[in-house]
């Protein structure tokens, strides 16, 4: 018998920055605050969940940088009390998910 497993990943964009300048493709873009969780499957379905990353990705060349998920959680917070909701960010490490 055959066991096929494996893993998948969900991203889930959590809020959006104000306009920023990608440190990778140049553009002036929104980055995406973006929550990917990878699920381990068995026969393509999802069974669990294995681990959740946070990322500011560039929504043209879908790079960015990995954050924690605690920084994660202090800029959703902010972004609830201030109106703004312009986030600036700065960064150089590039690093794409899965
Ligand atoms: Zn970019």
């Amino acid at each position: 018998m055959f066991i096929i497993y494996g893993t998948k990943s969900f991203q889930k964009i959590l809020l959006t920055s104000g306009i920023t300048q990608c440190g990778h493709c140049g553009n002036e873009v929104n980055y995406n605050l973006t929550k990917v969780t990878t699920w381990a499957t068995l026969f393509w379905i999802p069974i669990f969940p294995g681990s959740f990353k946070y990322y500011w990705l560039c929504p043209l060349c879908k790079h960015g940088y990995k954050i924690t998920k605690k920084e994660a959680m202090e800029i959703v917070d902010s972004s609830k009390n201030s109106e703004g909701n312009v986030i600036d960010v700065e960064g150089t490490q590039v690093e794409s998910p899965e």
